[in-house]
């Protein structure tokens, strides 16, 4: 979730106090990143996956299912590894948010031959297999978005009460026991965006309507006034960052290649949202819409009222639009600067400075744009820092501004180049599925790189597709802006299909329309070539041996009936396992019994105890391997 720092947390009162010192400070090191890495190239491409894990707890004689608190328990002995051994280890384990999740990553970044497509789910396997050593009887580790019970009475083992007029979270629903322990930074977070913000967190989430569903939902809004009463009422961050994510990082060649990626991604970041959907249900309630995002974003709101523009500037400096967790405001390459379209707001005293210094005007405006943010989680042995050396300051509020893409700069002193991080991905039930996702994202990004394509639409349209991407079964449902013509000069015919195969100028057609995923992904015959095809013709021209050829086109085969309906997304799948539930009442109420029957459920699918081509199709396996043979040595 971000930079974990050792040391002892400042009351916010004190951190608030110190928001002009990091801001400073944080630029001053981030210019001298820039001054020393800017030159830096000849990187070549590594990528990586990090996925987000629930320890579920299955009471079987109650028939019950509940989150386990033992995150701190079980990464003292999977960190052990990495300690004795920091650069053998297969796996690198890390603390989230809740003390019921885990994150886990491969040991080693891949590099750029094919054949590293076909370790991917084998590594996802053996990750899930090494911490599932560590559970409990009749525990399991589970790739679940959300929890659906999460917030409802008695959700954890041990069990743990909210405390709405003590403690950190301040919550109805969510106790302080649920947040992870075994680090200050987030009960720290929780406390500092409350305060800063002024009240808690509020994020009303409207339920799906059935035919018996409660019109109010329950009492919430006779307790809290910003809950809305025909919608599920959030209080508290570990709603929205108890939730879990894949995401996937990819090492560019050089600071101008990553911009480039940064850029290029974004638009497909919705797409791949609606994809990826797989967070139907909030607080034991089937809602309206299908993912995790604007939880996450509400949960982290750290906006005062000021800046939320309910009431006249005074103390604060500007209205900001979004939550600190959100899409990106600003594309970063030349190529972009025309479709930033959305006022971008930052200090001018900070973008003079990254001016002043040699920086350009895209990258100055996106840096001082992150630093509009306050500081909410500070360090005593951090405060004063050698802006030469240390990084901390502009750490602290990078990672602090969690969005749907992220800028990486080297880190001082590491053999690592300039990184982009793609963050929009609900994390899926198998490994299949996640490998299946992270190699399409990874192979798209090699279509964009060699055939020059350009997937850029004004910046206001990717929020747009954003909040639709969202809405209940926005897959099947929404149609997306999307460029219509992404080929450049360079670009090979195969892409070159748009107005009806012609060469397509952009004055001659209009350069955005609206499309669904399904013709984004697939393809519209005389339309748009679609990611799929594009990525079939860029892997026609490589020589890849016959084990990843296969994996990858299982891999293809099931992102192609995702997207064209043929098969469930995550979130239709666990809606309709709800709706047709025989004790489901229609009342948008997923009780202990639901739940513990989905979760068997998909847990039995993740383990292949059970098949389930609704979800998967009919033939989803692959050739995975643990490793690359040594004679594959072919490059991208
Ligand atoms: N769990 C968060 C999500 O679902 C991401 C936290 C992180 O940045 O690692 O998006
Ligand atoms: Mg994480």
């Amino acid at each position: 979730m971000g930079l974990l720092t050792e040391g002892t947390p400042l009351s916010w009162e004190e951190t608030k106090k110190l928001a002009s010192h990091v801001r400073e400070h944080g630029i001053k090191q981030f210019i001298n990143i820039y001054k020393k890495l800017k030159e830096r190239k000849g990187d070549v491409l590594k990528w990586g996956d990090e996925i987000e894990y629930i320890i579920v707890k299955f009471e079987h004689e109650k028939q019950e299912a509940k989150v386990s608190l033992r995150a701190v328990e079980m990464l003292e002995v999977l960190n052990e590894a990495e300690i004795q051994n920091p650069n053998t280890v297969k796996f690198l384990w890390r603390p989230e948010f809740a003390a019921y999740m885990i994150e886990g990553t491969p040991g080693k970044p891949y590099g750029g031959t094919l054949a590293h497509f076909n370790v991917v789910e084998s590594n996802m396997r053996n990750r899930r297999e090494e911490a599932s050593e560590l559970l409990k009887e009749n525990e399991c580790l589970m790739t679940l978005t959300s929890f659906p019970r999460l917030g409802c009475p008695n959700f954890t083992v041990p069990p743990s009460q909210p405390t709405p007029n003590e403690g950190g979270t301040k919550s109805l629903f969510f106790p302080d026991a649920a947040v992870f322990p075994g680090h200050p930074r987030f009960m720290n977070l929780v406390r500092n965006i409350r305060k800063r913000r002024g009240e808690h967190v509020a994020i009303n989430l409207p339920v799906f309507r059935d035919k018996n569903t409660k019109i109010p939902v329950d009492d919430s809004h006779r307790i809290r006034k910003a809950a809305l009463p025909d919608c599920v009422y959030l209080d508290a961050m570990g709603f929205g960052m108890g939730c879990c994510c894949l995401q996937l990082t990819f090492q560019a060649c050089n600071i101008d290649e990553a911009r480039i990626l940064y850029d290029q991604l974004t638009p497909l970041c919705p797409i791949m949202l609606a994809f990826s959907a797989a967070s139907p249900i909030h607080r034991g309630f089937l809602t309206d819409i299908d993912c995790r995002w604007n939880i996450i974003s509400g949960s982290v709101d750290c906006r005062t009222e000021e800046e939320r523009g309910l009431k006249p500037l005074k103390e604060n400096k500007f209205v900001i639009k979004k939550s600190r967790y959100d899409s990106i405001d600003s594309y970063l390459s030349p190529q972009g600067e025309k479709y930033n379209d959305i006022p971008i707001l930052y200090n001018e005293e900070d973008y003079r400075k990254l001016r002043d210094n040699g920086i350009d005007h895209l990258l100055a405006q996106h840096i001082a744009h992150l630093f509009i943010r306050d500081t909410v989680s500070l360090f005593s042995e951090k405060i004063n820092q050698n802006d030469e050396e240390d990084t901390d300051h502009f750490e602290n509020i990078q990672s602090t501004n969690w969005q749907t893409m992220r800028f990486k700069p080297p880190p001082p002193h590491s053999t690592i180049g300039w990184r982009v991080e793609f963050r929009p991905c609900e994390v899926q039930v198998t490994d299949f599925e996640n490998a299946a996702i992270v190699c399409f994202v990874v192979l798209l990004t090699r279509v964009i790189l060699s055939y020059q394509l350009n997937f850029l639409i004004p910046i206001s349209k990717v929020d747009e597709n954003i909040q639709n991407a969202q809405k209940r079964n926005a897959l099947k449902d929404q149609k997306f802006w999307f460029r219509k013509d992404i080929t450049t000069d360079v670009s090979p015919p195969e892409a070159n299909q748009c107005c009806k195969g012609t060469k397509c100028e952009t004055t001659e057609c209009d350069l955005i329309g609206l499309m669904t995923v399904n013709e984004i992904i697939n393809g519209k015959q005389g339309e748009f070539p679609g990611l799929i095809p594009l990525i079939n013709s860029y892997l026609n021209g490589m020589d890849v041996d016959a084990d990843t050829h296969c994996t990858i086109q299982q891999y293809l085969k099931f992102i192609q009936k995702r997207a064209s309906g043929e098969i469930h997304t995550t979130a239709s799948f666990i809606r309709d396992f709800v709706t047709n539930h025989p004790n489901y009442k229609q009342d948008s109420v997923v009780s202990d019994e639901i739940n513990y029957d989905l979760l068997t459920t998909l847990k039995d699918i993740e383990h292949g105890e059970k098949s389930c081509p609704e979800l998967l199709g009919y033939s989803a396996t692959s050739k995975t391997r643990e490793n690359i043979p040594h004679a594959l040595k072919n490059d991208f």
